[in-house]
């Protein structure tokens, strides 16, 4: 590219914001927002607006492939050859002696689609094992859950065109106006044009969002599905319920509306910490929207009981009525720019591409033949967490991470320190030395990041997007799909002759015909051509489907919706105590993006929030004798956390909050926040509780 211009999306958030590249020769690569994108209309948040920092500076790019030919030799640079075959010599030596579940593949909701959907037909059609999860685990495994178990399948109904259309916003278990900025602003907008647009948030903390919001509801930690009950009730009893919608087309709400009626207001207010009045309020609000949309994001998701959580929010849209028609429904908010794409593609352990399932023979035969392979293996494959326990324990060997950076990320980082150096190999197929789990690396392979290589994204309202190649990556980097392709090609699988990732894209949409995601018509032309479109696409005309479910018909065998009940409705983490009386949630700030490989060189976003504080209420600050600026030591049981104290009302009393960004910026990664988090998961959707750890925390004494 030369002086040029050319559009693509933005590599952060899940929103998937058009930008306009400039590639100027003297300058490097500049980024504004694009007019004419359907999502952010030019707008960009302070992320998408620095992201050219991150690709003008090469100063944190690995360059060539580096190995050790034992632990206890240094990191030495080789060819590509010499890198994979060495790569295929250990997998295929260790898969002999132990097993195919011995290995295991840790990827990323950063990937692209081509190459998430060429790394499960790798690891699960040709290494043998379904032992690949991604770290979308970590953001929306429980919404995934929620979905399929109220519509069928892994559907978010929406678009984000329902906002403008849309008069009730709850906003529960999420920051939008710092995690999804360019979408908060569309609310924002919308309702500074329409004052009586109401917006209801339900988070512990006085966020952003919060102090925008008409009603802020502060609600205790883990208490989320009393609060849903308590609406439901409030619901119910004024009237509110659509009695056509739910006769018509949902199930089980006999049992529902019993399990809710049997609530008490009283009580959910004792337990939620909410005012009784304001329970009634949010309720009264919801009950008259005539357009009603529910945004979440890790709030819910990440809870030990978080696909409950998500039922029952999904619960207020079928009562209601506010699926499938314009500006309603339940709209699950993504972290990553394609975590959809993952899903799409069963970038999980225990997903098949095109929403088919593991578990399911029929599945596996279809995809084992589409794929030219005997068969897959009925075994479930081990989830984000489950992988680092195996390689702790030993029952896994090798770990090939790709684009992520499991040390700073993952629960109890000290236990993935031990996983990492018990583990006899480890890839790290990444961009930047900035990734502090390439200290583990015994093959360190140089990938090329956005704006390097070709591909495709989907983005929260399933809107698929062509992101063109615009410059060279830096020394010997290559696309993940030519790694990927490559490394196939040195383990003699057969099924990997790829020339292009156009090739790549095509196999996939082939196998999307004639399913809910249908895309099996929208080529690299009509994308490269006409621009984003929302799938399903299934005919060569077809403009793309903006909102599911508007003839009500749902991917259930009934085609109905399910009113689901949960198996627990309080809280199931570990419990405060004498010994650890807090609780700590941890989240994201306005300016950094996950563990701070690309934010973090970027030094006007360092400005923002240079360093990390923990938020501590005013009155558990005073009986701990904290002032602000105090550095303070946080333990749990896992670890601890050494940083200076934030003391503020935005944070309920015995609720502590640490943002997760920072890994080693101190000695010893005292930073770290993930050193404490406690390792319990949802049992379905094995999502980690990072939003529920006990702790106690102390003023920090020198020694
Ligand atoms: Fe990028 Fe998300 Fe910001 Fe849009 S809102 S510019 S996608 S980080």
């Amino acid at each position: 590219m030369q002086n040029s211009e050319i559009k693509t999306t933005c590599s952060y958030c899940g929103v998937g914001c058009g930008i306009i590249v400039t590639n100027d020769s003297k300058n490097g690569v500049s980024v504004t927002g694009d007019k004419n994108h359907p999502v952010n209309k030019g707008m960009l948040c302070s992320k998408g607006m620095n992201l050219h920092y991150v690709v003008n500076d090469t100063s944190d790019r690995i360059l060539y492939p580096e190995m050790r030919w034992s632990k206890s030799h240094p990191m030495e640079r080789v060819s590509w050859d010499t890198a994979l075959e060495r790569a295929a010599a250990v997998f295929t030596s260790i898969i002999k002696k132990h097993g195919p579940d011995s290995v295991g593949f840790y990827i990323s909701g950063q990937c692209l689609t081509e190459e998430y959907y060429l790394v499960n037909k790798l690891v699960k059609g040709f290494l043998k094992t379904n032992n690949i999860d991604t770290n979308s685990r970590l953001c929306m495994s429980s919404a995934v859950v929620g979905y399929k178990k109220t519509f069928g399948e892994d559907a978010v109904p929406i678009a984000y065109d329902d906002i403008e259309l849309a008069d009730t916003f709850l906003i529960t278990g999420a920051n939008p106006a710092w995690c999804h900025p360019i979408l908060f602003r569309r609310i924002e907008q919308h309702k500074e044009k329409n004052p009586k647009v109401k917006i209801i948030v339900v988070d512990p903390r006085k966020t952003d969002s919060a102090l925008n919001a008409d009603l802020h509801l502060q609600i205790i930690p883990g208490t989320d599905i009393i609060l849903y009950h308590a609406l439901a009730k409030r619901l119910i009893e004024q009237g509110y319920a659509d009695t056509d919608f739910i006769k018509n087309h949902t199930e089980n709400f006999k049992l529902y509306k019993d399990l809710v009626l049997a609530s008490s207001l009283e009580k959910a207010s004792k337990l939620c910490g909410i005012p009784v009045n304001d329970i009634k309020l949010a309720a009264d609000i919801i009950g008259k929207a005539k357009g009603f949309l529910s945004l979440w994001a890790m709030g819910l998701n990440q809870s030990a009981i978080g696909v409950d959580k998500n039922t029952a929010l999904l619960n207020l849209s079928l009562l209601t009525g506010q699926v499938g028609k314009p500006g309603s429904g339940p709209f699950s908010l993504t972290g990553q720019p394609n975590a959809m794409g993952g899903r799409e593609v069963g970038g999980m352990a225990n997903l098949l591409a095109v929403h088919k399932e593991l578990n399911n023979p029929v599945h596996r035969k279809e995809v084992a033949d589409f794929w030219g392979v005997e068969d897959i293996s009925e075994k479930p494959g081990l989830t984000a967490t489950e992988m680092f326990d195996a390689l702790e324990s030993g029952k896994m060997k090798a770990i090939w991470v790709i684009c992520t950076n499991p040390l700073v990320s993952l629960p109890d980082s000290r236990r993935v320190e031990k996983a990492l150096a018990n583990a006899k190999f480890v890839v790290v197929q990444e961009i930047s030395h900035n990734a502090d789990t390439s200290k583990f690396a015994d093959l360190l392979l140089p990938a090329a990041g956005w704006l390097e290589k070709e591909g495709t994204m989907t983005n929260s309202e399933r809107r698929i997007s062509y992101l063109p190649k615009g410059i060279n990556a830096p020394g010997e980097a290559l696309p993940d799909v030519e790694i990927l392709t490559r490394f196939a090609k040195k383990m003699n699988f057969s099924g990997f002759n790829f020339n292009t990732t156009e090739d790549i894209y095509k196999e996939y949409c082939l196998m999307t015909k004639n399913t809910s995601i249908d895309i099996s018509f929208l080529n690299y032309n009509r994308l490269k051509n006409e621009g984003t479109f929302q799938w399903p696409v299934p005919d060569y005309g077809h403009p793309g489907t903006p909102r599911l479910f508007t003839d009500k018909k749902f991917y259930t065998p009934s085609q109905k919706a399910i009113f689901n009940l949960p198996t627990a409705i309080e809280n199931t983490s570990e419990q405060p105590s004498n010994q650890f009386p807090f609780i700590l949630t941890t989240g994201r700030i306005r300016d950094q993006w996950h563990t701070m490989t690309k934010t973090g060189k970027v030094s006007r976003l360092m400005t923002h929030i240079p360093s990390p504080m923990l938020e501590i209420n005013p009155i558990d600050a005073y009986k701990a004798t904290i002032k602000s600026g105090d550095i303070v030591v946080v333990t749990s049981k896992n670890g601890t956390v050494r940083v200076k104290a934030k003391v503020s009302d935005s944070i309920r009393e015995g609720v502590l909050f640490l943002p997760m960004h920072w890994g080693k910026q101190l000695e010893n990664d005292l930073n770290r926040t993930n050193n404490l988090t406690n390792t319990v998961v949802d049992p379905t959707s094995k999502e980690p509780d990072f939003k529920f750890t006990t702790v106690s925390v102390a003023k920090y004494v020198k020694p």
